[in-house]
């Protein structure tokens, strides 16, 4: 693992050194089930876990970094004591649980008891952040949610400024490409990722160029359209459960029929998964149907709502990243590979693929956590260089912006000569422009 030493003493510099041991013992009584009980208990050493893990790969195989290791010298240890630990544990725990596990779930596939690895690690974040032992940066994007509802911080009024400035971007070469802010019943609200209207607004326009395409009915909203969820890995479920709680509402609100989400693969899980147990909704289902973009493009080009020109197919080999939340923890993987023949000439898949890729190593928050950690961000992501090297291509399709990001970083610090590209910026390059939208 690269050193870190630095970085962490950095981190908890000015930090408060008093525990409240009281906090402690109350997650670890809201979580005391039988299903942690057994997991903590029936683990037999069996080291099955290890081999799954891209952290432990990518790092020579050290055995601290195993899942197992890794599970009982967080969460485990924390019962063992009955909560009673010190500062200096819970710093150790605070680099486990965010530089050592990406919360991927690979490894729960291997285990023969199905003990469930990420779990238990999430649940060793919500106590270090209990004690203020959690990541600066996601200390402050947590803030922003809190404050303006989206981790960037956005005011309603920049999100509104954005889009009527990207719809008119789009009237040099379309016509009729709408952004409709809080439009009531139409069938799609789209959330996205706060990074879009910050760093990438061209991909905001890119999906309303899709959507006209598509003559689709949609719109932003103009609160709870943050479909991210950066408090849940900060390890603060109390304002994770706001966070899907904002969306859903905001749905509620406009009486749309589903939430579509950007490429974007934790939003998924948040607001399709996990969120309605953080936001304490009963049943576990999400008031509303959640749609990744990942799907709704399968549907556009199956049911030929988006066609493609045969002349614009991508020539060079192409792979594709399965996000982990879309993916294994998502379930879109075939979708995703019956998109490809529509898109590329030459696709390569990695292997492992499907439910069973690696993670690209820049997921669970450690992307967000900044420069400081890209070192070993870069450590982790050797194995999934290997695997984009190992194909050959030049072209990584990423529906995710971790993962994006994560492969751009991975080419460069491996010299894979690959760059990653969204679907939405494929699509767009690709698509026959229909009548209805051609300015020529
Ligand atoms: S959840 Fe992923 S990163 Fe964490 S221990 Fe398991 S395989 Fe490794
Ligand atoms: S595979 Fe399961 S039982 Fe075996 S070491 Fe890993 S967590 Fe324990």
């Amino acid at each position: 693992m690269a050193d870190i030493q630095t970085v962490l003493e950095k981190e908890f510099k000015n930090a408060d050194f008093l525990l409240d041991i009281q906090k402690i013992r109350n997650i670890l009584d809201a979580n005391n089930g039988a299903r942690i009980r057994t997991w903590l208990s029936i683990c037999s050493r069996c080291g099955l876990c290890a081999e799954s893990c891209f952290v432990y790969l990518s790092n020579d195989q050290d055995p601290k970094l195993s899942p197992a290791y890794k599970f009982k010298h967080t969460l485990g240890q924390i019962y063992r004591l009955k909560g009673k630990v010190d500062r200096t544990f819970l710093e150790k725990c605070y680099e486990i649980a965010w530089l050592q596990c990406t919360l991927c779930k690979r490894c729960s596939m291997d285990c023969p008891f199905g003990i469930d690895i990420a779990t238990m690690i999430a649940i060793s974040r919500n106590i270090c952040h209990s004690q203020g032992i959690r990541p600066k940066s996601l200390a402050e994007f947590s803030e922003n949610c809190r404050k303006a509802g989206n981790h960037m911080g956005i005011p309603v009024e920049e999100l509104i400024d954005t889009c009527d400035w990207m719809a008119e971007e789009t009237e040099d070469e379309f016509r009729g490409v709408e952004i409709p802010v809080d439009k009531p019943n139409a069938t799609f609200m789209y959330t996205i990722n706060p990074r879009e209207p910050v760093y990438y607004p061209q991909d905001i326009s890119n999906a309303a160029i899709i959507f006209a395409a598509a003559q689709e009915s949609w719109t932003i909203p103009s609160f709870g359209w943050d479909c991210t969820n950066l408090p849940m890995f900060a390890g603060d479920s109390k304002l994770a459960g706001q966070q899907v709680r904002n969306v859903y509402k905001k749905a509620k609100e406009l009486g749309v029929e589903k939430v579509l989400i950007t490429e974007c693969g934790h939003a998924y899980r948040s607001l399709a998964f996990e969120g309605p147990y953080l936001a304490e909704y009963a049943g576990g289902k999400p008031p509303v149907e959640i749609v990744h973009y990942v799907k709704l493009i399968y549907d556009y080009l199956k049911q030929g709502r988006i066609k493609i020109d045969p002349q614009k197919k991508i020539k060079e080999p192409v792979t594709y990243q399965d996000p982990c939340n879309v993916s294994r923890n998502g379930g879109l993987w075939e979708e995703a590979r019956k998109i490809i023949p529509y898109i590329a000439e030459d696709f390569r898949d990695m292997a492992p693929n499907r439910d069973r890729n690696h993670c690209c190593g820049g997921g669970g928050g450690v992307m967000p956590m900044g420069p400081d950690y890209k070192a070993a961000r870069m450590a982790s992501g050797r194995i999934k260089a290997e695997q984009i090297k190992a194909t050959g291509a030049k072209i990584v399709i990423a529906p995710c912006h971790n993962c994006f990001d994560q492969i751009n970083d991975l080419s460069e610090e491996y010299e894979l000569g690959a760059k990653a590209l969204s679907l939405k910026e494929v699509i767009v390059e690709s698509m026959l422009i229909p009548d209805h939208i051609s300015k020529y």
